[in-house]
């Protein structure tokens, strides 16, 4: 008895079985169980491809064994047989992962195809023609997929040949020069044996999950090379039988805007890939009424039910043989971030699925497209269009151009924004299009794998642009008698295909309509707040446009830089005496006053966590001898003396050296005038506004108790004073960063002295991984390669390191006080993933830039979906 099995008819599996037989495998199978039309077939585990690879890439003996078995199955249920001279069965054989890569791995088509087969085909048919055509394809695809033979080679015979309406004694030569290309290049003739034929493509699609599109595409895309692949061997259906045949592609909604109507294009008298690849003029669906009226009525109600079944939006593949629709495939379709939220949202209102289910359906890094790109309004007006093509992937783009993968790889390395342009984009593009600001190109429809690729990655596209005449050897594109060539900037208009040949400015767009619907259910829903890490009254203003709750980080660095203050810094730096040094800062107190006022304001009565400085005083002083001259001059302090003060400050580590709450404690007058200007600022606006404003004031860098509780003292002494002297009743809270490890190692004992913890940890991750946060790009590439690190610890928390420091501080905090307010405002608070174990540990806010709010927002809810708390 086996105790294992590798080979599932269709009507064997279900929608469930997605790690066994892949995404493919296992909805071709859940298809067959609710009715829809789907050519017989039966998929070869993920399982078996891993067995493949372990056993010296063969196939063993029992999985042949199981493959025939199924085979013979198909046989029985379509009344056909592999390999019989006048009623040949014949088959694809397609890859398919757990996750769906479109476009990444192989596929072949008419296999069963030989010498003897062909002609049975063409009788079956009564068309001689389509036989030796498919024959023709299988060959090319056999050759190319399995052997590894050089397209072009094909390219290059069918290229000569009259191109016209080609004849079956053309077709017929065509296949003698493909079968001589193929004997050439293998020492051996085409295989005429079907079995074998099989065997060999199967063991291709194998190979092909680790051909270098779809390792990279797995790399970016963060899947697993573990799991493998299924095949899916499947009985043909032919688009290319004539008239009443096609085949086509389609989406139950609009991919690109969401809108509610199946969005799809047709080829009569075709096959399989010509659709993808951008082969031929697509029809839109809609003219299918009238081409083939009875299987567009079926096509639509099937899309229906499809799109019911799975509960979500369908990127379906169909063939019609003979006026006899059938589906080929079904899934989750990729679509942009636009229309992720109006389907999200169209779905709850036509009660197909609740809000929650919504909530996880849309990626919260899509929302990053939405909230990046647009032109600048003005400039799009003034902007006349150089061509227009299709709109097929949304956003904006400017860049240089260029045509060729690798010159847009190398120039975007070089730092360069860049704009892909040609003809058709091929799946070994992926690298350049990935590099890309932008896509152009001539053929291709909305559903070309250029479009598909460009909008799974959130990339702009504009595709079918034909009146573009290019000449990617020279490198240069002409459209009205204009010639741009490499290097030239244009700019891209995703939505509405527009190509414009000038540099034009790119801004954030407009949040209204399904966004904020969309973002209400993820603010009902998510019990973890997200406030921002503004600095300037206009940060204030875009994060509460944004959604934001709080300002969970106000640093004050910024404000000591402007002209006007400076000098009055480094006179505080400068002079000797605490009398001379608090002189220079009083001069601040109307200006820092000032900055808090309008930050209050814009943030109404919303949390404000402000921090007290946190630089080195390095920084605020001239470095170059004739800066320190003119400084001299206008203190009126002496040359020689200023710049040994200068140099006296200089620091060899300035990120471990006199920053954070070591300046309040060398300097006591900066935290006590920073006080003064945060108490008196929310007080003037809480009397003037009526505002309830309860400062939050937050010390740096602080590593133990004593050092909080001295900063908090100064602080506390000011704050009460400025209140007692107003008149006006204010409550305020002193709280701490975490972000030195012997801060999170002695947090019970810090807690006593904060009323919360907001945990920077970009410090915290540089300071336990001993690695300096703004030197580490280099190594870092490193150490991802070699898979030291699995990913940038300052993109994505560390939780084996840096998570379970943060864990140990949350525990220790609440043993001290239970109700300690807990949150974070490092790079790490706008990725949806740390997200999730700030939610898991119990964190009452995360803080990040205005612009990722709406992701953190998502991300949020997302986190309380999976884990309520
Ligand atoms: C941090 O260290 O995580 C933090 C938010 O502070 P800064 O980036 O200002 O050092
Ligand atoms: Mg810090």
């Amino acid at each position: 008895m086996k105790d294992k099995k590798y080979v599932y008819l269709f009507n064997e599996g279900n929608a469930s079985m997605r790690d066994l037989l892949g995404g493919k495998g296992a909805n071709l199978a859940e298809m067959i169980n609710i009715g829809i039309p789907v050519p017989e077939g039966f998929t070869i585990t993920t399982e078996a491809c891993i067995k493949y690879y372990g056993e010296n890439k063969t196939i063993s003996e029992d999985i042949i064994e199981e493959i025939y078995s199924a085979l013979g199955k198909i046989e029985k249920k379509t009344g056909r047989e592999f390999g019989n001279k006048e009623n040949p069965l014949l088959v694809s054989v397609r890859s398919g992962a757990k996750i769906s890569m479109p476009g990444m791995m192989d596929t072949i088509l008419n296999l069963g195809l030989n010498d003897e087969t062909v002609k049975g085909l063409g009788r079956l048919a009564g068309n001689e023609r389509f036989a030796y055509d498919s024959y023709g394809r299988f060959i090319q695809m056999f050759s190319t997929v399995v052997m590894g033979i050089e397209k072009k080679k094909f390219e290059d015979v069918l290229d000569n040949a009259e191109n016209a309406e080609l004849t079956v004694s053309d077709l017929k030569e065509i296949i003698v020069k493909f079968k001589k290309i193929y004997n050439d290049e293998t020492g051996s003739n085409f295989p005429q044996n079907p079995e074998r034929q099989l065997l060999q493509a199967i063991a291709a699609v194998f190979m092909s999950w680790y051909n270098p599109r779809a390792v990279i595409y797995r790399k970016s895309n963060g899947i697993s090379d573990k799991w493998g692949t299924a095949v899916n061997v499947q009985s043909m259906v032919f688009g290319n039988m004539g008239e009443t045949s096609g085949t086509g592609v389609a989406f139950t909604r609009n991919p690109a805007t969401g809108e509610k109507s199946v969005f799809g294009e047709y080829l009569i008298n075709a096959q399989g890939e010509d659709v993808v690849a951008g082969i031929g003029i697509p029809q839109p669906i809609i003219n299918l009424k009238e081409d083939l009226p009875e299987c567009y009525s079926q096509f639509m109600n099937i899309a229906h039910k499809l799109e019911n079944h799975y509960r979500d939006m369908q990127d379906v593949e169909f063939t019609i043989e003979r006026g006899k629709l059938y589906f080929l495939q079904t899934r989750s379709g990729r679509r942009t971030a636009q229309a992720a939220l109006r389907i999200a949202v169209d779905m709850v209102e036509e009660n197909l699925i609740g809000k929650e289910e919504a909530v996880l359906k849309v990626e919260p890094r899509q929302l990053d497209t939405l909230l990046h790109l647009n032109f600048d309004r003005d400039e799009l007006k003034r902007a006349d269009a150089i061509a227009k093509g299709l709109p097929a992937s949304q956003g904006a783009a400017c860049g240089r151009i260029y045509f060729t993968s690798e010159d847009a790889k190398k120039h975007h390395d070089h730092g360069e924004k860049v704009i892909l342009v040609k003809t058709e984009t091929l799946p070994e593009d992926i690298e350049g299009i990935s590099a890309s600001e932008g896509i152009l190109t001539t053929k291709g429809g909305m559903t070309s794998r250029a479009a598909v690729t460009a909008r799974a990655m959130g990339i702009c596209c504009v595709t079918s642009c034909n009146n573009l005449i290019i000449d990617e050897k020279a490198g240069n594109f002409k459209v009205k008698d204009r010639l741009y060539r490499k290097g030239d900037y244009i700019s891209l208009d995703g939505s509405t295909g527009n190509v414009y040949g000038k540099f034009m400015q790119t801004v954030l767009p407009e949040v209204s309509g399904y966004f904020s619907i969309f973002m209400g259910w993820t603010d009902d829903i998510k019990k973890m707040a997200v406030r921002a890490n503004a600095d300037t009254p206009g940060d204030v203003k875009k994060a509460v446009e944004f959604g934001a709750e709080g300002i969970g980080l106000c640093r004050t660095e910024r404000m000591f830089f402007n002209e006007d203050r400076i000098s009055y810094i480094r006179e505080m730096i400068v002079f000797s005496t605490e009398e001379q040094k608090r002189r220079a800062l009083y001069k601040l107190l109307p200006k820092q006053k000032e900055d808090f006022i309008k930050i209050y304001e814009a943030a109404g009565e919303r949390s404000v966590t402000i921090r007290l400085l946190d630089s080195s005083l390095y920084e605020f002083l001239p470095a170059d001898e004739s800066s320190i001259k003119n400084l001299s001059d206008k203190m009126g302090v002496n040359f020689q003396k200023l710049k040994n003060t200068v140099r006296s400050f200089h620091e060899f580590n300035p990120m471990m050296g006199q920053r954070g709450c070591r300046l309040a404690i060398s300097y006591p007058e900066i935290a006590e005038i920073q006080t003064k200007a945060i108490m008196e600022a929310a007080i003037d606006v809480k009397r003037e506004k009526g505002y309830n404003i309860v400062p939050e004031i937050m010390v740096p860098l602080v590593g133990g108790v004593r050092e909080l509780k001295y900063v908090k003292n100064i602080v506390v002494k000011t704050a009460d004073e400025v209140i007692k002297a107003s008149g006006i009743e204010l409550g305020y809270k002193v709280g701490t960063m975490i972000e030195v490890p012997r801060a999170a190692l002695t947090a019970d004992k810090i807690a006593a002295e904060a009323e919360f913890f907001s945990f920077g940890t970009d410090d915290l991750t540089q300071m336990t991984f001993g690695f300096s946060r703004d030197d580490l790009s280099k190594s870092l590439s490193s150490y991802c390669d070699k898979k030291i690190y699995e990913f940038d610890p300052f993109q994505k928390i560390d939780r084996a390191g840096v998570g379970k420091l943060i864990d140990m501080a949350v525990k220790l905090g609440r043993e001290t006080k239970a109700d300690i307010g807990l949150g974070i405002c490092g790079e790490q608070g706008r990725d949806p993933s740390s997200i999730e174990f700030f939610h898991d540990i119990g964190f009452d806010y995360i803080s990040c830039l205005p612009v990722k709010i709406p992701v953190a927002r998502l991300a949020a809810a997302q986190a309380q979906i999976k884990d309520p708390r």
